[in-house]
């Protein structure tokens, strides 16, 4: 649901006074005097009401939805929202995808889209990766953070796909997650990027969303992962991963939503509870 600009001015200035006004019933409650029953009343109007008829009317929305009707409801309104459904990582092949998201882990996509160019144009090939000095790539991904350990993975990487895989990026996790230093997450985001096969990358923010919106009630990457695969329209689900980032970014924060800005707010579970 969207307000104008004068909507949200005079929803803040109800809030106000309705700060002020629950502060001033704050300061007599200890009070004993006759006026006692105007404090309950107001206590009731002010606190207790909104939260039984928001409630009431969440209810009511969200009665007989199952949680895939949720899923599909939110997948239609990010896909309107993010019509362009792009992963924020950039390369050129799917080797260099798998590097990026290895570069990824803890450090951010802007940060590891800078790295990348000089990387990949010292080593362009998956060869060249699997013959480089491991101290070189070092030097190269320093800023990404944990670099000792995502050189070597690096490296790794390119000798178990040329050794192991006959230089071909493999299309299932059960293969991907035999690499070094591929996990489940950057799995996902191969098969699903690379292959376009259905796929659920759960990052941060899908966690945070999913279950922000009701979806799931777990923070278990893996848990949350099968979860929406199960929900998700298959040829919908590696859309909605990037989606949910790019609302993650544009108003669903960690820390402070927007909820009032965002067009997910007339289904979403953490909504209402506020
Ligand atoms: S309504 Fe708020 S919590 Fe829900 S998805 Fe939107 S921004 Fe996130």
């Amino acid at each position: 649901m969207y307000y104008s600009r004068e909507i949200r001015s005079c929803k803040q200035g109800i809030y106000v006074l309705r700060l002020m006004s629950r502060k001033w019933y704050i300061d007599r409650i200890n009070e004993k005097n006759t006026y006692n029953i105007i404090y309950y009343l107001y206590f009731f109007l002010d606190f207790y009401f909104p939260r039984v008829y928001t409630n009431k009317k969440y209810k009511e929305r969200m009665k007989g939805m199952t949680k895939k009707e949720l899923a599909k409801k939110a997948s239609e309104e990010l896909k309107r929202l993010y019509p362009e459904a792009i992963c924020s990582l950039e390369a050129e092949d799917p080797f260099q995808l798998l590097v990026a998201t290895r570069l990824s882990a803890q450090c951010t996509d802007a940060r590891v889209n800078l790295v990348t160019p000089a990387l990949f144009g010292k080593y362009p090939t998956i060869e060249a990766f699997a013959q480089a000095d491991v101290h070189d790539v070092e030097e190269l991904i320093h800023s990404c953070g944990f670099f000792r350990q995502k050189a070597k993975d690096i490296v790794g990487m390119a000798n178990d796909v040329l050794s192991r895989f006959g230089g071909r990026v493999p299309d299932t996790i059960e293969e991907l997650t035999t690499l070094p230093g591929v996990g489940r997450k950057t799995a996902n985001l191969i098969v699903g990027d690379v292959y376009g096969k259905p796929a659920v990358v759960a990052d941060t923010h899908l966690i945070r969303i999913s279950n922000r919106l009701g979806l799931v009630e777990t923070k278990d990457p893996l848990k949350v992962e099968l979860a929406l695969k199960k929900l998700l329209e298959p040829s919908e689900s590696n859309d909605f991963c990037h989606r949910a980032v790019l609302h993650g970014r544009a108003l669903c924060d960690a820390r402070r939503p927007l909820c009032s800005d965002c067009p997910l707010n007339s289904f979403c579970k953490f909504c209402k509870e506020q």
